[in-house]
């Protein structure tokens, strides 16, 4: 019989774990007080000597129990290897839902889990919770966030990848005495794909959209690069990074790695300022969860302004250089 919730505990490249982990284990309690009570452990993936490291945090989280995987081989991810570990270790324990951020790697990670196991995957929720039957009930957005689907798993463990900034991390300390249990799954199999080298791009190590407290996104409205140039100096004075809506991605204008919204990032700043973006339903699903919205839109009537806090109505090409004129005497 499956119990429990287990959560992947991600170990980014920078060497620390994926705050969407940390919303996830508080997620994790308020689901675990609604089984009466269920374990909830972590699984990490990570090179020999990392997880002692990471003990205080999981303590703090009220984690149960952390499965760990310790090996030179995983000193790097690899969707083989972290697979095969994975599928070991929930194949053994049993659980009964298993969490994974829905991150570029847990995107990758999560579908060949679940199907090795096999079992039924909802990806990139933006909520979840227990129904009356005791199963998990994954929320996401469908047919172009038209809709909202609520998704039943009929195997176990019952998977779902949810997206960061969803979920809050604990606003209180849940200390436990957690146990920390090492294995050693069978890693003896050849990988594919080998990872060479890792060259991480100049803009995703300065502008990161998952812990900035700021963010300026831009829309079409902005037009060409001088109008991204003008944001990212924007960013710059506020001490912010730089998102973009599809439309400005498909232009050409900014990187996919940016995009904010269904099909990119869900972030929640404590400030968004959203210009030149008309405020399709796709991009409002991933930044309302911010703390405020400010709108720059020339069209009073966009629909952004229906989720801003505050709207200014006129031309972002010469309200942001007055607003950084002035920022920038301060
Ligand atoms: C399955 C699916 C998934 C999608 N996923 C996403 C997603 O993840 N993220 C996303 O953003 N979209 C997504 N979209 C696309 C979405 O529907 C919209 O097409 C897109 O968000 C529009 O981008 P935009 O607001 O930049 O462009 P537009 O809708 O063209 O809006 C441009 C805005 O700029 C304003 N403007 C023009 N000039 C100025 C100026 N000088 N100053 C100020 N304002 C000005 C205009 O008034 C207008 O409101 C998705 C669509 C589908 C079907």
């Amino acid at each position: 019989m499956a119990s429990g919730i287990l959560i992947y505990a991600e170990v980014t490249k920078s060497g620390y774990i994926h705050p969407v982990f940390f919303t996830l284990a508080a997620k994790a309690q308020e689901l675990s007080a609604k089984l009466g009570g269920a374990e909830v452990s972590a699984l990490i993936i990570t090179s020999p000597g990392k997880t002692e490291f990471f003990k205080e945090g999981f303590e703090k989280c009220g984690f149960d129990k952390v499965y760990a995987v310790e090996d030179l081989r995983l000193a790097q991810y690899n969707t083989e290897l972290y697979a095969k570990a994975a599928v070991d270790i929930i194949k053994e324990i049993q659980s009964e839902i298993f969490l994974i951020g829905a991150t570029t790697q847990g995107r990758d990670l999560a579908p060949r889990i679940s199907s090795s196991i096999p079992t039924g995957l909802t990806a990139d929720c933006i909520e979840l919770d227990i129904n009356d039957k005791g199963q998990l009930a994954a929320t996401r957005p469908t047919f172009g966030g038209k809709l909202m689907a609520t998704i039943l798993c009929k195997k176990y463990p019952q998977m779902a990848t949810v997206r960061p900034g969803v979920f809050k991390p604990l606003e209180q300390d849940v200390v436990k005495n957690t146990e920390i249990i090492y294995k050693t799954p069978d890693l003896n199999i050849t990988p594919k794909v080998e990872l060479l080298e890792f060259i991480k791009g100049v803009e995703e190590e300065i502008n990161d959209l998952d812990s900035a407290e700021i963010i300026v996104a831009g829309g079409k409205g902005m037009k060409n690069s001088d109008g991204f140039k003008l944001l990212k100096e924007f960013a710059k004075v506020l001490g912010g990074a730089v998102g973009a809506s599809r439309g400005a991605v498909d232009m050409g204008l900014a990187d996919h790695s940016i995009q904010i919204g269904q099909t990119g990032k869900t972030v929640s700043p404590k400030l968004y300022i959203a210009c030149g973006i008309s405020g399709a339903i796709q991009h409002i699903v991933g930044m309302d969860a911010s703390k405020r919205i400010i709108a720059i839109n020339i069209d009073e009537n966009a629909p952004i302004f229906d989720v801003a806090d505050i709207g200014y109505v006129g031309d972002a090409f010469e309200v942001i250089p007055e607003i950084i004129d002035k920022l920038s005497r301060k």
